[in-house]
């Protein structure tokens, strides 16, 4: 399948790593919105995180646990996790991923 994230976390492409697990992998985003912009994903391939979910319930959990910990590990006391699930909503890339963003102000709700 030629997918992006896929190539991420087999090496093809690469990218900075911030923790690599068997199930998950988080580095920078290319393109950060943020200070701090990390991208979780998991390693097999799902179209979005909803999918993720109902499929793999305890992989989705892993995701959202794996972020915490990646804030805690960077000193990060507030953060925003964003999903963006479908085109219309900004999602741009067809593999599962958790934004965590950080280091600025967020207006809420969002523009
Ligand atoms: P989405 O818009 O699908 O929610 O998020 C996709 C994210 O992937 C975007 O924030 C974009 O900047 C990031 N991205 C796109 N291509 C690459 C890449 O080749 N490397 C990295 N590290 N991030 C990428
Ligand atoms: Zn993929």
């Amino acid at each position: 399948m030629d997918c992006l994230f896929c190539k991420i976390v087999d090496g093809t492409i690469p990218a900075k790593i911030v923790k690599k697990s068997e199930l998950f992998t988080a580095f920078n985003d290319i393109t950060p919105q943020a200070p701090t912009h990390i991208l979780i994903i998991p390693n097999k391939h799902f179209t979005n995180m909803a999918e993720v979910a109902n499929s793999d319930p305890a992989l989705a959990g892993e995701i959202f646990r794996a972020a915490g910990e990646i804030a805690s590990e960077n000193g990060l006391e507030s953060y925003r996790m964003n999903v963006n699930t479908g085109a219309a909503a900004g999602q741009s890339v067809f593999h599962a991923h958790l934004h965590l963003l950080a280091g600025r102000s967020f207006a809420w709700p969002p523009g």
